[in-house]
Order: structure tokens, then sequence, then C-alpha cells
């Protein structure tokens, strides 16, 4: 009977020891990744913040220059997947300048479309000389006196006017750069984001003469 007791007790013990042993185990466990998500937080926190780099393979035909007149690489912000209404992403980037300041082909092409939307307002396509890429700007307050669709632009050419048209609330230029579908359709295309190109871009030398010339 005695023998039986010690058994009951030892047993007891052993399953006691066990829950503690696992309830330890638990609570390392948690430890470690706290500590692992504190760790990486923080590392990422000291890293520099790595804007995702988009691919253009023979997309984008050259160097593009920033669409809005006296705006800088220093001046441009990262707007791209910010939250829109309905659930919807940001697929451009928004360039805050006043109403009426001149907006400018960002590269040679060809202007694919002046269309007016609900959202955009008055907007432009433009393609590329390749037609490989397409350049979209919204919100615009005016078309550049005597554009038509069809017209060739050179980098740098007047276009159109910053505004607040569509559903924009302060003036700025909406724009978008979009990977042409095969069928060159102005109004197909895969978004990416434009921060980089314009980021880079680069005052091309002829700018002055295009603008002088206007
Ligand atoms: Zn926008």
């Amino acid at each position: 009977m005695v023998r039986r007791g010690w058994r009951l007790v030892y047993f007891a013990g052993l399953r006691l020891g066990g829950v503690r042993l696992l309830g330890l185990l638990h609570k390392s466990f948690i430890a470690v990744s706290v500590a692992a998500f504190l760790i990486s937080t923080a590392v990422a926190s000291v890293l520099p913040r790595r804007v995702p780099e988009i691919r253009l393979p023979g997309v984008l035909p050259r160097e593009l220059i920033i669409p809005v007149d006296g705006v800088t690489e220093s001046q441009l912000v990262d707007t791209w997947g910010a939250a829109r209404s309905h659930g919807r992403k940001h697929e451009g980037i928004d360039i805050m300048a006043r109403l009426g300041t001149p907006v400018r082909a960002t590269a040679e092409g060809t202007i694919a479309k002046f269309f007016k939307s609900k959202r955009g307002g008055i907007t432009i396509y433009e393609f590329d000389e390749a037609g490989r890429a397409i350049f979209y700007y919204a919100h615009l307050s005016a078309y550049a006196a005597g554009l038509k669709e069809g017209d060739h632009v050179l980098q740098g050419q007047l276009i159109a006017y910053v505004g607040s048209t569509g559903n924009a609330t302060t003036p700025h230029l909406h724009f978008e750069i979009l990977r042409a579908s095969a069928a060159h359709q102005w109004w197909r295309g895969k978004a990416l984001n434009p921060y980089l190109p314009l980021k880079n871009a680069h005052l091309p030398p002829d700018l002055a003469a295009v603008t002088a010339a206007q």
C-alpha cells in the first residue's frame, strides 16, 4: 500500500514535471519569436528603405523628364500603391504643382488619345516612339493650344496644364507609365511605378531649346 502510494506520487510528479517542461518550452518559444521580431524590425528600420525596382527591359526608350515644370527629383514622393477609394490602389505618382503649371511630354512620342473621364478628368495618353510604353497624364486643366490626337511630340514639349479635374481635390499631375500590350492599345497596359524612372530622370540638354521654341 505504501509502495503504491509512492508510485502514485512518483507518476503524478512526472506528469506535473512534463506539463511544466511543456510550459517552459512554450514560453521560451514565444520569447524567441518576440526577440526575432524585435531584432528584424530594428534591423529593417536601420537599413535604407528599398524602393521596389522596376524592370523595363526595352520598354522605356531612354531617360524621361519630370513632366511638370519647376519640379525637381527631390520633390517627388513615391505614392505608388497608396490606398484609394473602393479598395483601389494608386497606380501612378502624384506630382503636386500649382494650377496652370505647364505639363511636358516625359519622352518623345505620339499623342494617342485625349480622354475625359470621371476619375481622371481631362487626360492624355501618349505612346513612346516604339509604342511599347504608354504615358498617362491626368487631372489636367487644359490641353496645349493646337495639340491634337496623332501629333508627334518631342521630349519636353508643352502638352497640357496642371489642374484638378476628375476626382482630384488639389491641383496636381497624376502620372502613370504603362507597359503597352502587344496590340498597341492606349487603354490597355500594365502600370509600373514611375517613381524611380522619374527620380533618375535628367533634364536633357535640348530641353531648353524645346522650351524656348514655344
Ligand atoms: Zn494620382
